[in-house]
């Protein structure tokens, strides 16, 4: 497909940023090319038009570039799944949610955690619902491993709904890490996620495989 190549070779690559070793593939350039950018876009919504897919979410930052077009060509709804603290929703179920009941410790940390929610949440809670009627939606979080420490995305559960079919989508992905948190917030409300959607896999890193069984669609692979 022309169309690949064209889009391959609109992707700058910037060795050692953000740091020293790192090849930093920079789709930047390919939005400076209106061709490249609307071939991307016309390969993902050729892939997802007939799929019956309600929700496309989109992966802070660079997943908010591609994913409302295709959400719009396909006629779903877009979902941004944010950096902490963006969202303006409650993150009250963040305590509940994040804890599950492996081991004595996570068991423990949800007591204490259900205990201080209930303390220190529930009357400005009330409040919130009762007196002030803003009607926020509940955000949840999840956690993933980058190479040094962590990082977590966050999303309104009242965006989406269970039963609902959702697309993931990213510029890149190179461990994985990203889209398993992305799947697993989705999932976590009973969203079906069928599949992910990158312009960009580095195979080495071997995101495909911490993915599973969830289907991953990449328009390019960049050694
Ligand atoms: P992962 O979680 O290790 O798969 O990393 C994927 C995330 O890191 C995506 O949100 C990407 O936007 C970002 N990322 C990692 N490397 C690059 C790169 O070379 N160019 C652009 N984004 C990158």
């Amino acid at each position: 497909d022309d169309r690949i190549s064209r889009i391959s070779s609109s992707i700058r690559v910037i060795p050692d940023f953000p740091k020293p070793g790192i090849m930093f593939q920079d789709i930047t350039t390919l939005l400076l090319d209106p061709k490249a950018f609307k071939d991307t876009i016309d390969l993902f919504v050729e892939r997802y038009k007939d799929k019956n897919i309600n929700v496309v979410a989109g992966v802070e930052a660079r997943g908010f570039i591609f994913g409302p077009p295709i959400a719009l060509a396909i006629g779903a709804k877009f979902v941004p799944m944010r950096k902490p603290k963006k969202l303006p929703g409650i993150a009250y179920t963040l305590l509940v949610h994040s804890c599950n009941y492996y081991n004595l410790f996570s068991y423990l940390t949800y007591i204490t955690s259900f205990s201080v929610f209930v303390i220190c949440a529930f009357v400005p809670m009330t409040y919130y619902y009762t007196v002030s009627e803003r009607g926020c939606w509940e955000v949840i979080s999840e956690e993933y491993s980058l190479e040094y420490g962590t990082d977590k995305i966050e999303m309104h559960v009242g965006a989406v709904q269970p039963g609902e079919r959702a697309v993931v989508v990213d510029d890149l992905i190179a461990t994985g890490g990203t889209l398993t948190a992305a799947i697993n917030l989705l999932e976590r409300v009973g969203v079906e996620v069928v599949e992910c959607a990158c312009v960009i896999e580095l195979p080495e890193l071997k995101g495909r495989d911490r993915l599973g069984e969830k289907q991953l669609f990449v328009l390019v692979s960049s050694t």
